[in-house]
């Protein structure tokens, strides 16, 4: 379980469970059929959006006042804590696409420009599909003022940084720890898969990624289908740093509920609000916040349908806003800081 990701023999990498790339033929049957039938159908309301309460992330910036993630759009999340400021999948440019003229747009720009943007230390790459990995925002974070943040990337995705002349990176094979600034980041397997231009499907891997912190336990899912086993491994693997005692599970987790429709097609590659709920069940989290919506046109269901569709999942479960929603683009949530353990000096002077 706690290897890291299989690979085939031409050194490509593999999920953990049967996965079958869609085919050009498959692609091209799904792209007719939305064209001839006028999907997605156009959103009936607009993602909500609030103007990023800049000044209290300034403030935050230092670890200073309280966990805290602020949504900027699709995956890209600011994380504060544990004196860090961490992105996830940070895109910040117009298109999702190798082309500034063609390919998906920006519904709304993001929350915090990249020059209103607070020191960046951290930076979480899940894969390097266009809506994850920004050419653009990836060269202005790393020419930011008093130095380019660490970049945490899968296995086989250093060279695309190198190229250019980005250097400050780290790779990750699944299940990899990397101690850094005070969290200890590990990869962990999702479902999913990897290709930028012709010929490199799946040559870099991907995955998802758990960020233990002195005061917040965060998870972020990427890019997933659903798997029934990668998230309850992810559960398994840090059980004995999250029991009860250690402050519980993930105090929260950045999971993907939109980009899901056709699901003859998207299901392998992109969960659906009831699986997104599966995971958040799965790994055990407090608390999950749905991303990967609202912002990018990339499939067949309107923009706006993500949280209606996660609110009714949840419901089903049992479930709470409160335990797994969405907030709106440029929101920031604030946390409880994580209890730390007590300490062994405290029980024995209480003893
Ligand atoms: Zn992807």
């Amino acid at each position: 379980m706690t290897t890291g990701a299989p690979r085939n023999a031409a050194g490509r990498f593999l999920n953990t469970e049967p996965f079958a790339v869609r085919s050009l033929g498959e692609v091209l049957r799904w792209q007719r059929h939305a064209w001839r039938n006028g999907l997605p159908p156009p959103p009936q309301q607009r993602t909500p959006t609030r103007d990023a309460d800049l000044d209290f992330i300034a403030r935050n910036a230092g670890g200073a006042l309280t966990p805290a993630v602020t949504w900027l759009g699709h995956a890209t999340v600011l994380a504060q804590f544990g004196g860090v400021n961490l992105l996830t999948d940070p895109h910040c440019s117009h298109r999702a696409s190798p082309f500034s003229f063609s390919g998906p747009r920006r519904a709304q720009p993001p929350a915090i420009a990249l020059d209103r943007m607070p020191p960046i230390d951290l930076v979480l790459v899940s894969h390097n599909h266009y809506d994850h990995l920004d050419d653009a925002t990836v060269r202005a974070l790393a020419a930011q003022a008093g130095g380019g943040p660490l970049f945490v990337v899968p296995l086989g995705l250093k060279q695309w940084f190198a190229r250019r002349g980005i250097t400050r990176v780290e790779e990750l094979d699944w299940w990899q720890p990397l101690a850094v600034q005070g969290v200890q980041i590990t990869l962990t397997p999702v479902r999913h898969w990897s290709a930028r231009a012709l010929g490199d499907r799946m040559a870099s891997l991907w995955g998802g990624f758990a960020v233990l912190g002195p005061d917040l336990h965060l998870y972020f899912g990427g890019d997933t289908g659903y798997s029934p086993s990668n998230f309850v491994d992810t559960r398994t693997h840090f059980a004995a740093r999250q029991t009860v005692e250690n402050g519980g599970g993930f105090d929260i987790a950045l999971l993907p509920i939109g980009a899901y429709a056709p699901r003859w097609f998207m299901a392998p590659q992109h969960v659906n609000p009831e699986e997104a709920v599966r995971i958040h069940l799965d790994l055990g989290a407090k608390r999950s916040l749905g991303v990967h919506w609202g912002t990018f046109e990339l499939t067949d269901e309107p923009l706006d349908e993500p949280p209606r569709a996660l609110a009714e999942a949840a419901r089903a479960q049992g479930l709470m806003a409160t335990d797994f929603g969405v907030i709106a683009i440029g929101e920031t949530l604030r946390l409880p800081a994580r209890q730390a353990p007590p300490s062994h000096d405290n029980a024995q002077a209480t003893a």
